[in-house]
């Protein structure tokens, strides 16, 4: 293989008709650090930025065969997981991942559009926890995503989070990080949570825009920094700032 390949990122995910979320912002945020996407389409959606209006499941086997393609074809050094919709896909993902050479794996669970739309369905929630779980390096829920992962009331404080996380490594997961940016508060705190280790907090100034699709370039920022060898820690600051910016230049 020739040593001047960028590393790539394998982008599992949906599109998202409107830009906003999906597989624009991860291309967008994994180019941004000058690495390359390799790409497993699961789902075509739909959508304006108020609503989902139709989604569209690929085939696992489809899923199956791109993510097979894209290991064969270049070094892949970090995949990122986002909208899988079925348990079906998840499965697939998870049985395609399992006969991969290990590289890091970063999944955000994406259950639902802000635009107002179900992701993900109801049943496939048991298989993204047991099938896929123990594979990922880090999951990045949200607050409502923690809620419904971990099957409790929304958490509003940090041992109603910690206690949620840990329902989520009894699944099989082995480092979590939880989005505040559904909190209120002046700043947007992310609690890195890893089993029998403190709490790491990662604190930003939460900044007043209506932007979407932050959770895929979170998720996608962090897998560039792991396909880098940078450490679990190091790669959440690193992304973290770079969508703190993001939201900067999108301020009216
Ligand atoms: N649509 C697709 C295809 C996505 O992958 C995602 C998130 O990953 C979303 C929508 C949800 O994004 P948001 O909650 O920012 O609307």
């Amino acid at each position: 293989m020739s040593p001047h390949v960028p590393p790539h990122v394998l982008v599992v995910a949906g599109s998202d008709s409107s830009g906003g979320a999906g597989i624009v912002r991860d291309i967008e945020t994994v180019s941004a650090f000058g690495l390359r996407c390799s790409l497993a389409i699961t789902a075509v959606t739909v959508q304006t930025h108020q609503r989902v209006e139709r989604i569209e499941q690929m085939p696992p086997d489809l899923v199956a065969d791109q993510m097979r393609a894209a290991f064969a074809a270049d070094p892949v050094a970090a995949v990122k997981i986002g909208m899988l919709g079925t348990a079906a896909v998840i499965d697939t993902v998870a049985s395609v991942l399992a006969s991969s050479l290990p590289v890091p794996v970063v999944l955000d669970p994406v259950l639902a559009s802000s635009s107002g739309g179900q992701l993900l369905d109801d049943e496939a929630i048991d298989t993204l926890k047991r099938k896929l779980f123990p594979l990922c390096t880090l999951v990045t829920p949200n607050l409502p995503e923690l809620a419904l992962l971990s099957g409790r009331p929304l958490a509003s404080g940090e041992t109603e989070i910690v206690e949620q996380a840990e329902k989520l490594f009894a699944a099989g997961a082995s480092a979590i990080l939880v989005k505040g940016g559904h909190a209120t508060g002046a700043t947007a705190t992310d609690l890195l949570i890893q089993p029998g280790r403190e709490p790491v907090r990662f604190d930003a100034s939460r900044i007043a825009v209506a932007m979407r699709g932050t959770g895929c370039m979170l998720a996608s920022a962090i897998a560039a920094h792991l396909a880098q060898y940078e450490t679990l820690e190091i790669s959440i600051g690193k992304a973290k700032r770079h969508v703190f910016t993001k939201l900067l230049a999108a301020r009216p």
